[in-house]
């Protein structure tokens, strides 16, 4: 049975994320990767070693259109006969799961943390607070899976990278894409998280936090209301309505816990939270809490890393 699996590359690299969805695939069936764009015929031969037998690429699409996406993905199923389709829960793959479950009038299993069991597939509900079991009757159904559900294992060898026209057409959409800043270690696959809130007074304070980023070797994020307000980037912003994340260590200094940005990081193995008011409601999500000052805490902490 041919599974096909949307992987993001118009980075002109491949993220985590798109090795372990075709990780996860690799267990339902022969995997197909779809992607777009103009990332070498090397990046893409490496999907090979997390399982799919083939990459078909579209070099026509040139942006994260999730309309051209969901007509390429759709052609590609069409094209293979396949039943499957499984893509990240990551910001696109949250754009294109429900268009393609639309269009193929397939079921939906969004937001997936394990491999079906029969039609029945575990993912996470109430912002994570819960498990659900979804079960899928429909003949054709498409999963997208929570990004760092599981970790991609490469066992087998680069595969064939082939040219394969989508159709994907023009939708009249323009996608702006931003440039990330060089180095950077993007959010989703961090393993270790620094995050600031409307504590941190403003953004001239962010060097705290940074500071403790970088002798720890962390990525940076923010509360939806401090990316919201301009602080810092949006593409920082976790949380139900940011990017979710599952870090090994979430350090959050300044943040008061809604259940809405519990939402994006209660998934991370360690949560260290640092707040002045020790009635935050994040305590009670902490694995560690420090009931203090965050100008005076984080340097503390920064210094204390040197150390080792
Ligand atoms: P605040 O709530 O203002 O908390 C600031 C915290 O800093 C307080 O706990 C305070 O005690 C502490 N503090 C103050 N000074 C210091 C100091 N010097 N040192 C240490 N601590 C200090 N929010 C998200 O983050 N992500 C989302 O995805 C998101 N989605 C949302 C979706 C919807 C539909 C809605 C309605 C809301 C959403 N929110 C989201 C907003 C959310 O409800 C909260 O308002 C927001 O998370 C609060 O941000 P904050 O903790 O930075 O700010």
């Amino acid at each position: 049975m041919s599974v096909i699996v949307y992987v993001d590359s118009f980075s002109g690299s491949i993220a985590k994320n798109g090795f372990e969805a075709v990780n996860y695939a690799s267990k339902l069936g022969d995997v197909i990767a779809v992607t777009a764009g103009n990332a070498s015929d090397d990046v893409l031969a490496a999907l090979g070693k997390y399982g799919a037998k083939k990459v078909l690429k579209d070099t026509s699409v040139t942006s994260n259109d999730p309309q051209q996406l969901t007509r390429l993905i759709a052609k590609a199923v069409e094209a293979n006969g396949a039943t499957t389709v499984v893509v990240s829960h990551d910001l696109n793959g949250k754009a294109i799961a429900p268009r393609l479950s639309a269009r193929l009038k397939a079921g939906l299993v969004a937001g997936a943390i394990s491999l079906p069991d029969g039609d029945k597939v575990k993912v996470n509900v109430f912002s994570g607070k819960a498990f659900g079991f979804v079960t899928v009757k429909s003949d054709k159904k498409i999963i997208s899976l929570l990004p760092n559900s599981m970790k991609p294992v490469a066992e087998g060898s680069d595969c064939a990278v082939e040219a394969f026209d989508g159709e994907a057409g023009n939708t009249g959409y323009i996608i702006k894409a931003t440039k990330k800043p060089e180095g950077a270690i993007p959010l989703p696959e961090a393993e270790l998280v620094v995050s600031g809130g409307r504590g941190l007074k403003g953004p001239e304070n962010w060097g705290i936090i940074e500071d403790l980023a970088n002798v720890l070797g962390a990525a940076t994020a923010c509360s939806r209301p401090v990316a919201d307000i301009g602080w810092r980037p949006h593409h920082e912003h976790v949380g139900q309505t940011g990017v979710a994340i599952r870090p090994n260590l979430y350090i959050a200094a300044g943040i008061s816990g809604a259940i809405q940005h519990l939402a994006g990081v209660n998934g991370s193995k360690v949560i260290v939270v640092i707040n002045t008011d020790p009635e935050a409601p994040f305590f009670k999500a902490a694995d560690y809490g420090i009931v203090g000052d965050a100008f005076e805490v984080l340097p503390r902490l920064t210094e204390a890393v040197k150390k080792f």
